[in-house]
């Protein structure tokens, strides 16, 4: 008799079920709080075939398995549909049996990541480690202070800008919405990565070996001690009114943008340079955005030549800001 034919008990120990936490990683959970093998509980709760590599992934269940779940867990099944949304999402493509407990293992759409150690230890303290479904742009577990977008994870205690970055990041996120908030962010972090491997802006470089020493982390590679930077760069990449100024002045004026953003990043202007024949990545975005609006700007440019000295004529503005996205 296979071990999912045997009728289904309550295990010792109960494990909560995180928000968001795959079905697996809750399994394996429950599984280490009562010192059992992950694999064989899994076997347990329905027909399967798993190996350790499944321990990254996660599983959709079919009634009679969830609701075998619900009893070795000790935990109502709606209950724990709430929490690992795997539960009540098989897709209508996936055809599971429904005569007995059975389990298929999926890769995980978006990959699931791993969750906060702490956050995890506080849901059951016999293992830290927890996968779960999260935005990429969730860096900092805002309640115990940690970076949690790499492993190994950081206490954030000794450079609380990291955290007030992730507060100020989901701000921008509610002020221009996620889409446009995460792009941008994803260009200032290919951006600052550039500025540390091509040792570009020694001031932030300064800045970020001494961050790094006081996390524990080794060096600026680390996006960790280049997150406060980053965000910052994100804020000035989304601005509209940044973004209409660099697509529609003339070249000497385009001066101000970098002048500024070296403001806010407490770095040189003069750092914004081609160096040994490679442009500043900061300098090949604005190029980029000059390029997509030349039409816009060198007919703006235009007409004001042509009706400069046109009796009556009345000064024209930029178009409005919302239309250099
Ligand atoms: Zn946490």
């Amino acid at each position: 008799m296979k071990r999912w034919e045997r009728p289904a008990r309550p295990l010792p120990l109960r494990a909560r079920p995180m928000a968001e936490e795959t079905v697996v990683s809750f399994v394996a959970r429950l599984a280490a709080a009562n010192d059992f093998p992950a694999t064989l509980l899994l076997r347990t709760i329905g027909d399967c075939t798993p190996g350790k590599h499944v321990l990254h992934r996660d599983a959709y269940l079919n009634d009679p398995a969830q609701d075998r779940l619900g009893i070795l867990a000790r935990t109502p099944v709606a209950q724990l549909r709430k929490a690992l949304p795997t539960l009540s999402c098989t897709p209508r493509y996936v055809a599971l049996p429904h005569q007995h407990p059975y389990l298929r293992f999926f890769r995980g759409s978006p990959y699931p990541v791993l969750a906060c150690r702490n956050c995890t230890l506080r849901h059951s303290p016999a293992t830290a480690v927890g996968w779960e479904y999260r935005d990429r742009d969730r860096c900092v577990c805002l309640t115990h202070n940690r970076w949690i977008s790499s492993a190994p994870q950081f206490n954030l205690a000794a450079a609380p800008e990291i955290a007030t970055a992730q507060a100020d990041y989901d701000e921008l996120v509610v002020r221009y919405g996620r889409d446009k908030a995460s792009a941008a962010l994803f260009q200032a972090w290919n951006m600052t990565t550039r500025w540390g491997t091509e040792q570009r802006h020694p001031a932030l470089l300064d800045r970020w070996h001494t961050r790094g020493a006081a996390i524990g982390a080794t060096g600026p590679g680390k996006a960790a001690v280049r997150f406060p930077e980053m965000v910052q760069l994100a804020q000035v990449l989304t601005d509209p009114d940044w973004r209409r100024h660099i697509a529609m002045v003339e070249l000497h004026h385009l001066d101000n943008f970098y002048r500024y953003t070296a403001r806010v990043l407490g770095a040189d202007r003069e750092g914004f340079i081609t160096d040994r024949g490679r442009v500043d990545p900061l300098c090949a975005w604005a190029q980029d955005l000059r390029t997509r609006h030349a039409g816009a700007r060198l007919g703006f440019w235009a007409d004001l030549q042509k009706n400069r000295y046109r009796y009556g004529s009345v000064p024209r503005s930029f178009p409005e800001s919302c239309h250099f996205e």
